[in-house]
């Protein structure tokens, strides 16, 4: 048996023998029925009503932030958050080179640019010493931190949570802090998941999180602004709500702003995902659990498990394995031909056309990462088989 055959063998034996197995399948009940349909009959299906509010509350609790304003996506999310952080037009804004090109474009769109770094090899998310040594040789200035890659002002450090493992936030809030660099953390992909007690998304001045319909809770589309400051949620809502000034009736809005309030619609469908999001991540769990066991003893291949002292929302199981990118390309191929959905990493964001012309950072961890790591069939349904 080749060790690809070996590697599609490991996988059907968790996953069992549908002939296609998606990478991640919402799963959507009866219950999100039932809330869609309360929304539809109200006919409160737009930029008002009562789902958005509930939904909002019912993030923040979970999540222990303070606030959430719910958006049109987890890309405008992160946008509105970096331009709430202090990120003005021409900035650099640190991001991993390993990351969903959202992280790139919303800094963009904050009309600032990507200044990409490196990866952490244990858990993949951005390396705090890397950062440490743009920080270190960056000038400090009255008007803030100058990067000496490129001239640019550092307007923040944007980590991310790979896979829904937390990377090192604790040392890189204290690293940024010492330097005066706000944090803005994009939690697209690990609601669920925590480092000590404290969720992802709740240590940088602000966090995010998208509802994407792959994503372990979804709303269609959707994000979420996550923050514990009371004017930056104010901001945060006025600006994602055209920055129109309450009225019964009069159209008065104080300045340029955008329209990326979430849809109720969406809203509703949230509430009831939000009910279910603890059986989700349970069934991640017990996923990734037979996962682990099952590629114990396959040669060359290693199941990537949450970082020591956190607490991984296991939202796209994934390995490593030996042998570069074409031992890789052997298993997608082996493995996308037997019905089952796996997926590489996203190609580096310096490597991208929006971005290839930028400067950046040695990414040897990124690239190592990137021609090594296979994201296997994560869905929660999986966990029943
Ligand atoms: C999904 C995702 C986003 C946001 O995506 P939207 O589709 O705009 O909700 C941002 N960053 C990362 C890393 C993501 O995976």
């Amino acid at each position: 048996m080749s060790s690809a055959e070996a590697f599609v063998r490991t996988i059907r034996d968790v996953v069992g023998d549908e002939p296609f197995v998606g990478l991640h399948i919402p799963d959507i009940a009866e219950a999100e029925k039932h809330r869609v349909r309360e929304c539809l009959d109200s006919t409160f299906v737009s930029s008002v009503g009562s789902f958005v509010g509930e939904f909002e509350k019912g993030i923040a609790a979970f999540t222990g932030a303070a606030y959430g304003i719910a958006v049109s996506n987890g890309t405008s999310a992160l946008q509105v958050a970096l331009e709430l952080a202090g990120v003005a037009p021409g900035d650099d804004v640190i991001v991993p080179a390993l990351s969903f090109i959202a992280t790139a474009n919303a800094v963009s769109h904050a009309r600032a640019q990507p200044y990409f770094v490196d990866s952490d090899e244990e858990t993949l998310g951005l390396s705090v010493d890397a950062v440490g040594q743009v920080l270190r040789a960056a000038r400090p200035t009255p008007e803030g931190l100058i990067n000496a890659a490129t001239g640019r002002r550092i307007g923040a450090v944007v980590p991310m949570h790979t896979l829904g493992h937390p990377m090192r936030i604790v040392e890189l809030l204290q690293l940024a802090d010492a330097f005066g660099v706000p944090v803005v953390e994009d939690a697209a992909e690990s609601l669920g998941s925590r480092v000590g007690a404290q969720h992802t998304g709740t240590f940088g001045a602000l966090g995010i999180l998208s509802f994407n319909g792959n994503k372990i809770l979804t709303t269609g589309g959707g994000g979420m602004i996550l923050t514990d400051d009371e004017e930056l949620a104010l901001r945060a809502r006025h600006l994602t709500t055209t920055a129109k000034l309450a009225h019964r009736w009069e159209f008065e809005h104080d300045e340029v702003a955008y329209n990326f309030r979430m849809p109720n619609l969406n809203a509703a469908l949230g509430v009831a995902q939000l009910e279910r999001l603890p059986d989700f991540l349970a069934a991640k769990r017990r996923l990734a659990d037979r996962y682990r066991d099952a590629f114990a003893d396959v040669a060359d291949v290693t199941f990537l498990a949450e970082p020591g002292g956190t607490e991984s929302n296991y939202w796209l199981c994934a390995v490593r394995a030996a042998g570069g990118l074409d031992r890789r390309d052997e298993l997608l191929e082996a493995t996308n031909d037997a019905g089952l959905q796996c997926r590489p990493f996203w190609n580096l964001l310096h490597l991208q056309a929006p971005y290839r012309h930028l400067p950046h950072a040695p990414t040897p961890v990124a690239e190592a990462l990137h021609s090594s790591v296979v994201c296997i069939p994560s869905s929660p349904a999986l966990a029943a088989v």
